[in-house]
């Protein structure tokens, strides 16, 4: 996937700084932050959408445990935020590698859309 810039990213051809990473996945700040904290968590294989994401692979689990850890770090795990992955154009997907976003640092609306 060498057009995919999450993958330039993973491979470090575009700078950037992990606050997280392990041998499964990569977090950073998300250039166009919708909340104080907008972290994205990114797998280091190339899925393009979560639809992409085979049966029984880990990969959804591995994110989820990496978030848990970043939410305690940031102190964000009791007051709270958001977990969102949008797939497809309809679903507001830009870049088609398969992310996570994790939003938190101010109330978020309860609103989903
Ligand atoms: P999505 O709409 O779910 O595909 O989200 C893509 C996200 O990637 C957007 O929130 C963008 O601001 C973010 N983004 C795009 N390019 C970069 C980049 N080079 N570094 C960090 N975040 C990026
Ligand atoms: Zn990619």
């Amino acid at each position: 996937m060498s057009d995919c810039i999450f993958c330039k990213i993973i491979k470090g051809e575009i700078p950037s700084t992990f606050i997280y990473e392990d041998d499964k996945l990569v977090a950073f700040k998300d250039i166009h932050p919708a909340a104080p904290t907008h972290i994205l968590f990114v797998p280091k294989k190339h899925y393009a959408t979560l639809n992409d994401v085979p049966a029984g692979d880990t990969i959804i689990s591995d994110v989820t445990t990496a978030i848990q850890k970043t939410a305690k770090k940031l102190g964000l795990a009791d007051k709270g935020y958001r977990v969102v992955t949008n797939v497809n154009r309809e679903g507001g997907q830009v870049v088609f590698h398969l992310h996570v976003h994790m939003l938190g640092g101010r109330a978020l609306e309860d609103k989903m859309g």
